[in-house]
């Protein structure tokens, strides 16, 4: 049995044996005992605080909330062992003493605890809303009765300000608890729910019991061990109570669905309990007193149920963010918070198992087209209704979108779930009518299975992968497999890791390869080459991972990150002198994005650059496939100054006349020419009539993959103008760029380079 068992079963009964000790005849000698009215009476509130405790300690999930609830109790029950057994003997105790001190430290530790509990349990943000507003609802009334109520009250009274500030203290915050409880309980819809239940008596049995006491006191019929009593240890008990919680052990899925807020009964019952109290503590002279705090009580009723209103309404039209108009399902975004909810699941509870099942209708988009879309659109209905009468208790169905289908079914293995999606698919064998139509659908389903270490931000693509299968298959619906998904999956998961890479700051870095001029090999510039370091795959090269790039809509992400780092080296690379020109490579959709221009201009601008220290380079297919828009831009470019360079020459079918109308200055002989050359004579003729070629149009040339002295050679004496190639240097990373610069300077001459 666990402590907080053990505790909680000794707080029920020592609070009954107290109930029990009231009844009259039953206490042996005095009215006040000794071991019921200090013993007992403090031990209630110390064992629902040990409760709690164990309860914090136990999971995780609420551990401050509960935490701090046990440390209010154990101040509370502080307060009454120093009441009853110091200064209660002592004779004639103080008022306000230390105990209460004591006694009220339990309302802020409680409420702080309400705000978290309800935290935890709005999906980002609401929490903090109502119980501020609580909280300002509660230090708004105590500030109203401080600065217009006490003043008055003291004057027609012999009590002391503090007395009074403590007299109003206690219904005061219990009002606040109950408030905020209520709130709570309201925001969340949790009318059902077990621990708000009970902690929301308890807070009440607290409130009843401040207004009996105080009701008592005013009237003089107070007495030490008497039923008023009993609504403490009552109240400390319900609140332990609250903390046996068994909803640890299944996610929580989206159960939040706020109720209407039904303030009038609590509110009304706390304005008539203080409204009589006031009357009754301060008899006679009053009214003022009376009338002000109903009148703020009144405010703050208001003021709360505003709030409420408000919420409910944000949290309305969050509802309907969350619903798919059309069929009235959960949405796309539903569905994430759904496994968002699952994928947070505590450390450390029961294994998880649950399944994915995404089904797409086949051929959808030709029956939308034949039919048209609004019987489209009636035909998603019927089949979303159709699809959600079969989802077994605790799942969820969702409208992904377009004609997708998502269930996710807590509890369900991949087998099991195969079985629902035999049953779901059945369920499109009747054909739907529509007005006199009568229409055959069939769909395909991809199911993936969750468990413990599954990543469940990626199950949904793997369903996804799964469904392709099928299909493609025709086979109606089909389990994903590592086996056979694993090489899309690859595909697709390398994308999200270079979203990652990209957003999440570990970044791609760039390295250089350096370019010089025949026939001394003097160093003119650098190409800059982005590298991919993946966490786990290790160096991916970016012909493998730029397709994806472009892909995943992250080419101009990584763009810019190549541009911003070979700026910065082209600035450091000036601020020692050496004034090279930095090559960057776009793509076809750099080429296409309308903010391309003003990227460069800026990048120049901030580094204090001249539009000649960066080359853009672009492959030749490139050039031939894109349209007038791109070859606008390119203008624009060289209007900055800009060198344009035209990459991989000789691989696609452009021809030289076609590169004359365009504003390039370099042409870049693709490396498989160089590398045949020599042993090929008709490449050597391509490679040395376009060189002729390209000068009488006035263009520089450059021969990449120079890996041989032979070739540079024979590239010398055909005119060639500048080389690069692993025979100078491999990219390599800028701290090593600088020494292999510094020696090559030195071999050549003496002279400072410039930019060409
Ligand atoms: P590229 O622009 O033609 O770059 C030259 C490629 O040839 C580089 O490969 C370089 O490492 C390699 N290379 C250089 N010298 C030699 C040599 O002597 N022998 C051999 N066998 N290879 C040599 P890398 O770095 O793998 O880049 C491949 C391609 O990826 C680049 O071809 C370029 O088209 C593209 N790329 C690289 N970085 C970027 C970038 O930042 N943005 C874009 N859009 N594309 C890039
Ligand atoms: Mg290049
Ligand atoms: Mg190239």
């Amino acid at each position: 049995m666990s402590v907080q068992r053990i505790a909680r079963t000794a707080t029920v009964i020592a609070s009954v044996a107290y109930l029990f000790s009231l009844v009259p005849g039953f206490r042996a000698g005095p009215d006040t005992s000794t071991v019921w009215d200090v013993g007992v009476y403090a031990a209630v509130p110390l064992l629902a605080a040990v409760s709690c405790f164990a309860r914090g300690l136990r999971g995780r999930r609420d551990r401050a909330a509960w935490l701090s609830i046990g440390a209010g109790l154990t101040s509370y029950a502080a307060g009454t062992l120093v009441f009853n057994a110091v200064l209660l003997p002592a004779g004639d105790p103080p008022y306000p003493s230390v105990a209460d001190g004591l006694w009220l430290a339990l309302y802020p530790c409680t409420i702080i605890a309400v705000g978290i509990l309800v935290r935890t349990r709005m999906s980002r943000g609401f929490g903090a809303a109502i119980w501020l507003d609580s909280l300002v609802a509660g230090l708004g009334l105590a500030s109203l009765f401080a600065s217009f109520v006490f003043p008055s009250l003291a004057d027609g009274t012999t009590s002391s300000d503090a007395e009074i500030v403590v007299n109003f203290a206690y219904p005061v915050l219990d009002l606040a608890l109950v408030i905020t409880a209520v709130g709570a309980v309201t925001m969340l819809g949790a009318w059902r729910d077990r621990t708000w239940l009970l902690l929301g008596a308890g807070f009440l049995a607290y409130a009843f019991a401040d207004s009996w006491y105080l009701v008592q006191l005013a009237d003089e019929t107070y007495r030490p061990g008497s039923l008023v009593d009993f609504g403490y240890l009552a109240a400390a008990t319900l609140v332990a109570l609250a903390g046996r919680d068994r909803s640890d052990e299944a996610p929580e899925a989206a159960r939040f669905e706020p109720q209407s807020p039904s303030f009038a009964v609590p509110g009304a019952f706390a304005l008539l309990a203080i409204g009589v109290l006031t009357a009754h503590t301060h008899p006679g002279g009053m009214a003022v007193a009376v009338v002000l705090a109903v009148g703020a009580l009144t405010a703050a009723w208001i003021r709360t149920a505003l709030t409420v209103r408000e919420v409910v309404a944000l949290s309305d039209s969050r509802r309907q963010a969350r619903t798919d108009a059309l069929t009235g399902l959960p949405n796309r975004r539903a569905f994430y918070e759904v496994l968002e909810v699952a994928e947070k699941r505590p450390a450390g509870t029961a294994p998880f198992v649950a399944s994915i099942v995404l089904a797409d209708l086949d051929r959808f988009q030709e029956i939308n087209n034949a039919v048209g879309h609004q019987l489209g659109d009636q035909l998603l209905c019927k089949v979303s209704q159709r699809f959600a009468a079969l989802v077994p208790g605790g799942g969820m169905i969702a409208r992904l979108g377009g004609d997708e289908f998502a269930l996710f079914v807590p509890g369900l293995r991949a087998a099991q779930a195969a079985e629902l999606s035999r049953t779901l698919l059945g369920a499109l064998d009747d054909p739907f009518w529509i007005k006199d139509l009568s229409l055959h659908l069939t769909a395909s389903i991809g199911i993936t299975e969750l468990g413990a270490g599954t990543q469940i931000s990626h199950a949904l693509a793997k369903a996804d992968l799964a469904m392709y299968r099928a299909k493609a298959a025709h086979t109606g619906c089909e389990i994903y497999d590592d086996g056979r998904d694993g090489d899309a999956w690859d595909r697709l998961s390398i994308g999200e890791d270079l979203r990652e890479a990209l957003y999440g700051g570990q970044g791609l870095t760039v390295e250089f390869q350096p370019i010089c001029q025949l026939p001394e090999l003097t160093p003119t510039g650098v190409e800059a080459l982005v590298r991919w370091t993946h966490p786990v795959r290790g160096r991916v090269r970016p012909d493998q991972f730029l397709p994806l790039a472009e892909k995943a809509g992250l080419m101009s992400a990584v763009t810019r990150t190549v541009l911003d780092q070979s700026l910065d080296e082209a600035r450091r690379l000036r601020d020692r002198g050496w004034e090279l020109s930095v090559s960057v490579n776009l793509s076809a959709s750099d080429l296409l994005d309308d903010n391309l221009l003003q990227i460069v201009e800026l990048a120049l601008a901030e580094r204090d650059l001249p539009g000649r220290a960066l080359r853009i380079e672009i492959t030749e297919s490139l050039l031939v496939d894109s349209g007038a828009g791109a070859v606008e831009r390119l203008f624009q470019l060289r209007a900055l100054g800009v060198d344009l360079a035209v990459d991989d020459y000789g691989t696609g079918y452009s021809c030289l006349a076609y590169l004359h109308d365009l504003p390039v200055s370099y042409l870049k002989v693709d490396r498989s020419f160089v590398n045949r050359m020599l042993e090929d004579e008709r490449t050597a003729l391509i490679v040395a009539s376009t060189i002729e070629m390209a000068h009488g149009l006035g263009l520089r040339v450059v021969a990449e993959g120079l890996e041989t002295p032979e070739q540079q050679e024979w590239l010398s004496a055909h005119g060639c103008d500048l080389v690069q190639g692993f025979l100078l240097s491999k990219p390599v990373p800028p701290d090593q760029l600088y020494p292999w610069l510094a020696e090559r300077a030195r071999a050549v001459s003496s002279t400072i380079p410039v930019y060409p």
